[in-house]
């Protein structure tokens, strides 16, 4: 099978487009689609300096290098990586983003949630239930990672944050949204949400990229990413059979989960609804949150370190 563009060796089958790409080729098709989800959305109008949120899987580490590649010299990339305390997992995942930090020479910031913040990752997963903390594990990590970004993002006054989020995370978000009748999940499903009192803009440019794309891309430009699943992740949930129905359907009809985004993010545009929700100040830490009083981050810490001293 050759190349659609040249006589190289092809290595991806693109359905949507009906061609087919060489290593380089298809770097360069990835490359081109993030950019125009960039510009067709506005993602980077006005931000001067931008924080990547790097775990060192094939999401984050293709959003490095593609940011890195059409931005180096004219937008400050940051990037940031927040070791959870996972054990050997996270050290390795860590690693792994430390290393293409120091090989595209871009200034990074490792976060160690045990040095910072006293408690991990693995520490809540151990202890929910004496905690009594209902919601997932991935929901309060999700707790955790959203507010430890935001926090250095302000204080390193970036003007957006920009995290690996895919195709099949914002259509889950969107179906998760519909479940839960929330806001809160709605503007998750947004590529872009605006700063305001002290929440910083979050972008996501990886919005119209499928998980075979992000890893085929990875491939085609021999960048090492972490392969292991998260142990915690996890399996047989509605997630996971929201995206094989949605996969299945694109099997039979290609491009129809890119259209389903696509007239989403119009629908949300025209209504304006997921963008408009009270943001507070935390009383304990001062950082933006959409509950009046303290904000979920502290709410948990405070649970999890009177635990630790008793
Ligand atoms: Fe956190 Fe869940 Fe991801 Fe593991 S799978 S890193 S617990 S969000
Ligand atoms: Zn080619
Ligand atoms: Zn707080």
């Amino acid at each position: 099978m050759k190349c659609s563009y040249c006589n190289m060796q092809a290595i991806a089958w693109e359905p949507a487009v009906r061609r087919q790409y060489c290593n380089n080729h298809y770097a360069w098709f990835i490359e081109r689609k993030v950019e125009k989800t960039i510009e067709k959305y506005k993602l980077l109008q006005g931000v001067r300096k931008l924080v990547i949120a790097v775990s060192g899987g094939k999401d984050s580490v293709a959003l490095l290098r593609i940011l890195h590649k059409l931005y180096d010299g004219k937008i400050k990339l940051l990037g940031v990586t927040i070791d959870l305390g996972i054990d050997q997992y996270s050290r390795e995942a860590s690693m792994i983003a430390l290393k293409h930090y120091k090989e595209l020479s871009i200034d990074y910031i490792c976060v160690d949630l045990k040095e910072e913040y006293g408690f991990t990752i693995s520490y809540i997963k151990m202890n929910k239930r004496v905690l009594r903390l209902h919601r997932s594990i991935c929901s309060l990590c999700g707790t955790v990672k959203r507010y430890v970004l935001n926090k250095i993002a302000s204080e390193e006054n970036a003007d957006a944050i920009a995290t690996g989020h895919n195709m099949n995370d914002l259509l889950y978000q969107i179906i998760a949204s519909m479940i839960s009748g929330s806001r809160e999940d709605l503007g998750k499903a947004l590529l872009k949400t605006p700063s305001r009192n002290g929440l910083v803009s979050r972008i996501k440019p990886l919005a119209f990229l499928s998980d075979k794309q992000t890893l085929l891309y990875n491939m085609a430009i021999n960048s090492a990413f972490f392969w292991k699943s998260c142990p915690y992740a996890e399996q047989g949930t509605l997630k996971r059979d929201v995206l094989d129905a949605l996969d299945s359907i694109e099997h039979k009809h290609p491009g129809f989960k890119e259209s389903l985004l696509v007239n989403f993010l119009k629908l949300v545009e025209s209504t304006k609804q997921a963008t408009t929700g009270i943001v507070y100040k935390c009383k304990r830490c001062g950082m933006p949150t959409n509950k009046p009083d303290i904000c979920a981050f502290c709410k948990l810490r405070e649970t999890l370190l009177e635990r630790i001293k008793t």
